[in-house]
């Protein structure tokens, strides 16, 4: 039976991680959320894990005080977080936190030698060089749940050991397909959060409509398939049912299509190289009988541009562009600033922190700092 910790259980994709338990064989062993203590008890209780955290002193104390009748372990902050992720006895750790508080943890479960379901792109996006590597050097894997990452890897399975050419991002389009920069500038917080086809945590929804989730997912592309960024095409596909594709030498195109339905890839990655029934619903081509492509519109969109220059220049781009895009989304949730602020603030960010190459953790650690602190201010 496989050990699973399950980081962020209490998010969408945690909460689509403990729905999927029962169809694989997998005992829990950690779970964490920052403050939604009244879930996590509900699935601690459930599912009875050696260990939980909650990143809020505070929520880990009334959690602490929740759990007392039983033998849980209840943690709090970074160290908690990294507890239960490399010390919890785990198999495979789901990253599912969101943002770039992820790196820590999942660092430190790969020094553990665990393999990492890793659902946190932001990991990849800020280190994606250190991550790599690391996961290189202890042997471990890291397996997509990202839908076009599993997608992709999926592809690269059927296709055996043929490298790829190319790969072929795809992407909603968001909300606000097919409007002016001018027309979004000023779009209203619940106007960007109403994504057309998936339903997910609050930053990922408003990256979706600025299209910075596909420009994050380019550089987690580049990193998770050791790809030059000018070989991914971001192709926007409207009905979310291809969820990326891989183009070979000989030309042939190998997709992975299916329901937008997360519960899929989150599966194949705990189940990976084996596929169990899934209880998602099945897709039948002629009820969606038309599948529409179109380039993306970067003078609408220019989070994408803004993402294609720090995948070229690699060093800190990542954890700059990641840092202030993390700052700026959060200022539009609170509605300080306007939609079309969001990508602005991410460029001042990377024309105002002077670049480094060769970057330690401590280098991107610091980066991520500057870059939120510019885009804040
Ligand atoms: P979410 O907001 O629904 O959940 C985030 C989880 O992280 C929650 O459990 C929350 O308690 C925890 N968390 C938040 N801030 C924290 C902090 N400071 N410290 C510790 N824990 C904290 O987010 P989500 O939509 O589930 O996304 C999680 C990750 O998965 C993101 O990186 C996202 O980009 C990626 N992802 C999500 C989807 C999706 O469908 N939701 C799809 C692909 C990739
Ligand atoms: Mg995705």
């Amino acid at each position: 039976m496989k050990k699973i910790a399950i980081l962020g259980s209490t998010g969408s994709i945690g909460t689509q991680t403990v729905d999927i338990l029962p169809s694989i064989n997998a005992e829990v062993v950690a779970l964490t959320t920052n403050k939604r203590i009244k879930l996590l008890e509900e699935q601690a209780r459930l599912l009875r894990p050696k260990m939980v955290c909650a990143y809020d002193e505070q929520a880990a104390r009334a959690l602490a005080i929740a759990l007392a009748d039983t033998d849980i372990q209840v943690l709090s902050g970074m160290d908690g977080l990294v507890a239960c992720a490399a010390a919890s006895g785990a198999d495979i750790v789901v990253t599912a936190v969101v943002g770039m508080i992820g790196l820590l943890p999942t660092l430190a479960a790969i020094e553990a030698g665990l393999d990492i379901a890793l659902a946190n792109k932001e990991t990849l996006v800020c280190a994606g060089e250190l991550v790599m590597r690391a996961a290189r050097e202890r042997g471990v894997r890291i397996l997509p749940v990202d839908s076009e990452h599993s997608a992709i890897f999926q592809c690269m399975q059927a296709a055996g050991c043929n490298r790829a050419d190319k790969l072929l991002l795809t992407a909603s389009g968001g909300p606000f397909f097919g409007k002016s920069a001018a027309e979004m500038r000023s779009v209203t917080r619940e106007q960007a959060l109403a994504h057309p086809n998936w339903s997910m945590g609050a930053k990922i929804t408003i990256d979706s409509a600025t299209m910075m989730n596909k420009g994050l997912e380019l550089i987690e592309a580049m990193w998770l398939y050791d790809m030059a960024p000018e070989d991914i095409e971001i192709v926007v596909h409207r009905e979310s049912i291809v969820h990326s594709a891989v183009e070979f030498a000989d030309g042939s195109v190998i997709a992975q299509l299916g329901l937008p339905d997360m519960r899929l890839p989150i599966q194949y990655a705990l189940t990976y190289p084996q596929r169990l029934p899934c209880k998602t619903p099945r897709m039948h081509l002629t009820e969606i009988a038309k599948l529409t492509f179109y380039a993306p519109d970067e003078a609408a969109f220019p989070a994408l541009m803004l993402a294609r220059r720090a995948a070229a220049q690699k060093g800190d781009r990542g954890a700059v562009l990641n840092g202030a895009n993390e700052a700026a989304v959060g200022l539009f949730l609170q509605d300080k600033i306007a939609f079309g602020e969001i990508a602005e603030r991410v460029a001042k960010a990377l024309d105002g922190i002077s670049y480094q190459k060769n970057a330690t953790l401590d280098d991107l650690l610091a980066a991520d700092k500057a870059a939120r602190a510019l885009a804040m201010a």
